[in-house]
């Protein structure tokens, strides 16, 4: 039976091109082709292997050797250094070290002893998975559609249905030794096997030719897919409909309230970033018969869990009658709550050696109606962690339409949840950056200064909402940005600061991209230069909406945000020398500047209590980068002391104490100086980066 064409995967093998490949880069070849479509294998998971004849650099001997993905990283995306190589004679050799299951975590010690040419990349725990099984090419991939099949309560005789003898069947064990010596016995006891589903985990194939074994992969999975496809056709998923759906504005409206209470409730420890996903695949679930009974089952495959927590949390909504202010009001509870069923779920399961209770929060949440929220410590993995859970949607609307879908029993998930193994792989992450999970709002993201600040903070690990009237200019920024950082990290939104509408609006795109808010940089602005009997009232105006009443009300908007998440914040204007020290010809401006100056201390003031700091910094004469100095200021600047840009920018240098040019980055390091947490005990403060005005001395 095959899948309908709509739905199978395609054979994207091309002989031509793998005609000159040496069997590791084939290997690596098959295992980007797999790895690049999601209905093979989610983002991480799975691991593929070749048994290959190489030279020995010690004895010059050949001699075999398994190439199989090292811990960590994605088959879709790896490259050759992902994997481990390993000497086979010294894996078979292993069997004898072997002391039974209760010890099968020591064997992951030996593996480093059986690295071949000094490989630096660690072996997986799935190696013996792959050396044991007696065929040069295998692949193990997490397949929806097969485990889907894997996760029926019957799926030994689902599997038998399906597959007849092609395909074996082992009952769940976790991954490691004891699972390899299981798969090596049932390929040698079934030589015409061409592979095994592997109860609530995912699919193993193997073959003698990289292609062949390419090509057994997708058939089996555009078997099991087609298989299900014939069994559900016709048949409303989850039992049908419970809930209506809400248009995608509402959805989008709600999610946008409810992430800042929900990131506030569960980053009392450490600051976490949201993701949101409404799509039909999520939406159907939610608004699903079965959202009651499937969801607290949690999920089945390892990588699921791992990723999403054993369960989600389903909020308190109904689309039906909504009453958004009750489902806020019913979150607190609902966030401890889980809390504490995940503190009993670890008592239960614990063993004395288990590594310590770890974030309790949940990381998926529910919305019926509205679709699915995550959170994690970076965007990236909020995002990803929303990915598995739809993988493990997929898996549950295939098993409860053919069969009745079961989670991992609670014991077995957290023995991987917790295993040691697991927590060594956390031990090594590296350290969180400065400002991982923080999220930054840039006013005037598009401009010198605002993109140099952005730049600062997406290095430092936040992610950041680039602001602009200039909508196009800020996309433009945020692609070069995301090029760098990583597409989750920054974003982009049109939005004039004097327009309280869109400031709103701003806010919400951002609750709704990234949870909250955490830092507000505000620094949109312009410049205007008349003597005072030509300032007109339009000009004067200007300032003020922009600088003024432009920097109150994205800061207003902020410490909306700010107190509904009750984790302090910190707000950063950037003002100008001119706000303190008097320049000619720049009333406006200058006039516009003190106010925010003034403005940054009231609010200072007023948002100590809730942890809220607010400080400026103060630049002058940063004419490398500034569009400011470029159009008609420049000129007014420049005829007003009678010189040219160059001439400005030297007179500029040669008036500063120390005699140097401010530059954009300079700027960006005094934010960031006030944005993270090195200045956490200091708020109402302003910080020059003049490079020395006496005339702009603090008191
Ligand atoms: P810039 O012109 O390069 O950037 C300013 C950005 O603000 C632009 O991208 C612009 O599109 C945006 N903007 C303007 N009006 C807006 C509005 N109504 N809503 C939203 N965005 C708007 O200038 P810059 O030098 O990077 O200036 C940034 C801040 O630094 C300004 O507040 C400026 O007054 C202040 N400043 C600059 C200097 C300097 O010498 N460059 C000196 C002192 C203070």
């Amino acid at each position: 039976m095959t899948a309908p064409a709509s739905n199978r995967l395609e054979r994207l093998w091309d002989d031509s091109r793998a005609a000159d490949m040496t069997e590791a880069e084939k290997l690596l070849y098959r295992s980007n082709l797999l790895g690049s479509d999601k209905r093979v294998t989610n983002f991480g998971g799975g691991n593929t292997s070749a048994k290959v004849m190489e030279k020995d650099p010690l004895t010059g001997q050949m001699a075999e050797v398994l190439w199989v993905k090292g811990s960590g990283g994605d088959i879709g995306s790896m490259k050759l250094d992902g994997f481990s190589t390993l000497y086979m004679d010294k894996l078979k050799a292993l069997k004898g070290l072997y002391r039974g299951v209760a010890h099968e975590d020591e064997m992951v010690g030996y593996l480093p002893h059986c690295t071949f040419a000094l490989n630096p990349r660690a072996a997986s725990i799935d190696t013996p998975l792959h050396a044991y099984v007696p065929k040069n090419h295998v692949d193990h991939v997490h397949s929806d559609a097969i485990i889907a099949i894997a996760a029926s309560v019957n799926s030994k005789a689902l599997t038998a249905e399906i597959f007849g003898e092609d395909i074996g069947w082992l009952p769940w064990k976790k991954p490691g030794y004891e699972l390899g010596l299981w798969l090596e016995k049932l390929a040698v006891e079934n030589p015409g096997m061409r592979g095994a589903v592997l109860e609530s985990h995912g699919l193993f194939t193997w073959a003698d030719d990289a292609k062949d074994c390419y090509l057994t992969t997708l058939e089996i999975i555009n078997t099991a897919a087609g298989w299900l496809e014939a069994k559900t056709i016709g048949k409303p998923a989850f039992g049908g409909a419970k809930l209506p759906t809400l248009p995608a504005d509402e959805r989008r409206a709600v999610a946008a309230r409810l992430m800042p209470v929900i990131r506030g409730l569960i980053s009392k420890e450490r600051h976490k970033v949201g993701h949101f996903d409404d799509s039909p695949a999520v939406l159907e679930f939610v608004g699903s018969q079965m959202l009651e009974t499937l969801a607290p089952m949690g999920t089945s495959c390892p990588d699921h869990f791992l990723r999403t927590k054993i369960r989600p949390l389903v909020v308190a909504y109904d689309p039906a009658k909504p009453d958004l202010e009750a489902t806020l009001a019913t979150l607190p509870q609902s966030v401890s709550g889980y809390r504490a069923d995940y503190a009993a779920y670890y008592e239960r399961c614990k063993h004395p050696d288990s590594p310590a209770l770890r974030d309790p929060n949940a990381v998926v949440y529910l919305v019926p109606g509205v679709g699915m929220i995550t959170f994690a410590l970076d965007r990236a993995t909020a995002r990803i962690s929303g990915e598995f859970y739809v993988n493990a949607i997929n898996v549950m609307r295939g098993a409860s339409a053919v069969s009745t879908y079961q989670g991992l029993p609670e014991q077995e998930a957290f023995d991987i949840e917790y295993w040691l193994l697991e927590e060594a792989k956390l031990q090594r992450m590296p350290k969180p950056k400065a400002l991982a999970g923080r999220v930054a709002l840039v006013t005037g993201g598009a401009g010198g200064i605002g993109s140099a600040t952005a730049d600062r903070l997406l290095r430092e690990g936040a992610c950041v909402m680039l602001a602009d009237i200039d909508g196009a200019a800020a996309e433009t920024v945020a692609a070069g940005m995301a090029k760098v950082y990583g597409k989750d990290a920054v974003r982009a939104v049109q939005m004039n600061v004097t327009d309280e509408a869109q400031v709103i609006a701003a806010y919400a795109t951002t609750a709704l991209e990234f949870g909250g808010v955490d830092i507000l940089v505000s620094n949109a602005g312009i410049a205007s230069s008349a003597p005072i009997e030509q300032t007109t009232l339009a000009l004067w105006n200007r300032n003020m909406d922009i600088l003024s009443t432009g920097y109150f009300l994205v800061s207003r908007e902020a410490f909306k945000v700010l107190r509904t998440q009750g984790i302090g914040g910190s707000v950063v204007f950037v003002a100008s020398k001119n706000g303190l020290a008097a320049s000619p010809n720049a009333a406006a401006y200058c006039t516009a500047k003190a106010a925010e100056i003034h403005l940054a201390r009231c609010l200072a003031l007023e948002g100590a209590e809730a942890g809220i700091r607010v400080n400026v910094v103060n630049p002058d004469a940063v004419l490398r980068g500034s569009k400011i100095w470029s159009g008609e200021w420049l000129d007014q600047r420049a005829a007003t002391y009678s010189t040219d840009k160059e001439g400005l920018e030297e007179m500029y240098l040669q008036r500063s104490m120390l005699k140097r040019s401010v530059l954009p980055e300079d700027v960006a390091e005094g934010v960031y100086f006030f944005a993270s947490d090195l200045t956490a005990k200091s708020t109402g403060n302003i910080l020059n980066v003049d490079a020395g005005n006496k005339e702009a001395f603090t008191r």
